[in-house]
């Protein structure tokens, strides 16, 4: 068991030569590979610094994938949206209020096409390694549900072309109550626009690696989030993903959940041949005890982890969630992803 890649994600790059220092000091830290988060306005005005910026990754040493970071609100990722701003339609719609709400519905073609034609050109015009697919996620629910039910009746999206297509294909009108078809209707819609797109990234490039996140969530019966990729056993048996990964854990959390998280994600990976990534959370909040995420970064190597990656640069340093002592918080996975390598 060994660990093969170490990442570490990073925004804000507009000038080369700025993000060359901070490119210097990834790789000082011993990250093997930058997730470049790629926002709205990143495309719409940035563009012409975006493949530069990944050459000089790429001449420092580091892999480069690419994060379409917070696009419609569909993803994970504090950014504004553009989509949102210049569209007042294909939104998700809240089944049991009827509110339009401030996130772009994955199931419409407006929307389907607006994030398409971003990867693609991405894809085309830049020398990326891959593509990072960040915790997508429709806008309801994500309450847990208690073991007698009731927490999350309210879910999404029950738009008018959501109603549409599920009217089409079980031919009845899609109902407000969250049954069996909706279920299946919104894990088969929310895989299409990142499967077809994955496909469509490797017909231009089949050395694109995608890696698929999905939330750290523990999915059993009683707790579930349904928010999309809940159903991992479907997630992870697409062939157009190549890396199974989840998402960050709060270092609050019981030691428990780190290890079942870790081991049903392996084990997922592991089943349909892909590669697994496991997050670790160095931005916003810090560990108690900063051993803990040397533990913790034992524990993923254990259990069979391939690949480890944490949000974000420097401890999210000078942003309103930087963790209360940033820079020590990412010196300290510096140290974890040296000590880890060479193992
Ligand atoms: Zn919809």
């Amino acid at each position: 068991m060994a660990i093969k890649q170490t990442s570490v994600s990073y925004y804000g790059m507009n000038y080369v030569e700025h993000a060359e220092n901070d490119f210097k000091e990834m790789v000082d830290h011993g990250c093997t590979c930058v997730v470049l988060a790629i926002t709205e306005f990143d495309m719409d005005f940035w563009f012409p610094s975006i493949n530069p910026v990944i050459q000089k990754a790429h001449e420092l040493g580091l892999k480069v994938i690419l994060d379409p970071w917070g696009i419609g609100k569909y993803f994970g990722g504090e950014q504004v949206s553009l989509f949102l701003q210049n569209n007042i339609h294909h939104r998700q719609v809240s089944a049991v209020s009827g509110e339009v709400l401030p996130h772009a519905c994955f199931n419409t073609n407006a929307f389907r096409d607006y994030f398409q034609r971003i990867c693609l050109k991405l894809a085309n015009e830049t020398e990326a390694d891959g593509f990072f697919w960040d915790e997508p996620h429709y806008a309801f629910p994500k309450s847990y549900a208690s073991i007698t039910g009731g927490a999350g009746d309210e879910w999404s999206c029950r738009c008018p072309e959501c109603m549409k297509k599920f009217q089409d294909y079980y031919c009845y009108e899609m109902p407000k109550t969250m049954n069996d078809d909706v279920k299946q209707f919104r894990w088969r819609e929310a895989l299409f626009i990142l499967e077809d797109t994955s496909r469509k990234i490797k017909e231009i490039n089949s050395n694109y690696e995608i890696t698929m996140c999905v939330h750290a969530t523990i999915n059993t019966y009683y707790v579930t989030e349904l928010r999309g990729y809940d159903n991992w056993e479907m997630v992870a048996s697409s062939p157009y993903f190549d890396v199974f990964s989840t998402t960050i854990i709060d270092w609050a959390l019981p030691k428990a959940f780190f290890q079942d998280v870790t081991k049903r994600t392996v084990a997922m990976a592991k089943k349909y041949n892909k590669q697994s990534e496991r997050w670790l959370m160095n931005y916003y909040k810090q560990p108690e005890d900063f051993s803990q995420m040397d533990e913790v970064v034992d524990l993923y190597e254990k259990l069979g982890v391939d690949r480890l990656a944490g949000w974000t640069y420097r401890g999210g340093y000078g942003t309103v969630l930087a963790a209360p002592d940033a820079l020590k918080l990412w010196d300290r996975l510096g140290k974890n992803y040296k000590r880890i390598l060479k193992k």
